[in-house]
């Protein structure tokens, strides 16, 4: 069925965050099966539980994006629970929030390690699975990998890197028949966006919770869902996405004109 995953076998990192569950949501209501990968067991097992208490269509597994052999092996035993490998999405992220003029090398390095290094990482351990047989990437930029958020110097760099990381992907890999796009949320309700709500709310004196409240997009008027970026990552997932080929799609209820 076009557009459709299903009995399709997804692998979604960072899969115990907010976004993460949304995107494994999002799967399963396509038809298809997602093995969240995170770094800590007990944590993605739990929410693996959350989703689907049968484990027919949701677990978890424990690996870091940025150590290879951890990912091969979580990416190796998703395919023997399920018997197939169809897909990555490049979830983890980390945001260090600071002026730039006080950032320390090592925050920035930490925010590279998983967000850049992480996403190649993990794009090459699913690219071992799916060579020769096809399958899609998505990739979770960012839009501040579009536009510039002051106190996110790194965060916005690292996801710009995504963003081109993504083309040169999506151009090598044609070949073996592997579809690879990245997705540009704003902000979505989840811990990272109360990191950030915390951290505005310390400097300016503003009340936390207002000032979550009202980090929604203007035209939108209400926070976005994980799941609705789930749904539109799980249609980049599908065979109807054939056709958008190394695209950064913003998910940001307006707020970025590209
Ligand atoms: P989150 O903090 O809830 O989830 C991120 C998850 O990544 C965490 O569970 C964390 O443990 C995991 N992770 C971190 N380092 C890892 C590593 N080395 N290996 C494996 N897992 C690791 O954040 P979220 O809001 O769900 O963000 C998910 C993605 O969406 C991130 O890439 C983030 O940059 C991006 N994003 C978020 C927003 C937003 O407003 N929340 C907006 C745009 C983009």
């Amino acid at each position: 069925m076009t557009g459709r995953l299903d009995g399709r076998v997804i692998a979604v990192t960072g899969g115990a965050g907010g976004i993460g569950q949304g995107i494994a949501r999002a799967i399963v209501e396509a038809g298809g099966r997602a093995g969240l990968i995170d770094l800590d067991g007990n944590r993605v097992e739990k929410a693996a539980q959350t989703l689907d208490p049968s484990g027919e269509t949701v677990i978890g597994l424990a690996a870091d994006v940025t150590d290879r052999a951890s990912m091969d092996a979580a990416l190796g035993a998703l395919r023997d629970r399920f018997g197939r490998f169809d897909g990555l999405v490049n979830n983890a992220g980390i945001v260090r929030l600071g002026p730039a003029t006080e950032m320390k090398p090592a925050d920035f390095d930490a925010e590279y390690a998983v967000n850049v290094k992480g996403v190649l990482v993990a794009a090459q351990a699913a690219a071992a699975l799916m060579a020769g047989k096809g399958g899609a990437i998505v990739n979770v930029a960012s839009n501040a990998g579009k536009v510039g958020y002051p106190n996110m110097a790194g965060y916005n760099a690292s996801k710009a890197a995504v963003i081109n990381l993504t083309r040169s992907l999506s151009l090598e890999w044609a070949a073996d028949r592997i579809n690879v796009n990245a997705v540009c949320p704003g902000g979505v309700a989840t811990d990272m966006l109360g990191a950030v709500a915390d951290f505005i709310s310390e400097k300016s004196g503003t009340d936390r919770n207002e000032l979550f409240g009202s980090m929604v997009p203007a035209q939108l008027g209400r926070h976005i869902e994980p799941v609705e970026v789930g749904r539109v990552i799980a249609f980049l997932l599908g065979d109807a996405a054939q056709i958008i080929r190394g695209q950064a799609i913003t998910i940001d209820g307006g707020d970025t004109p590209y």
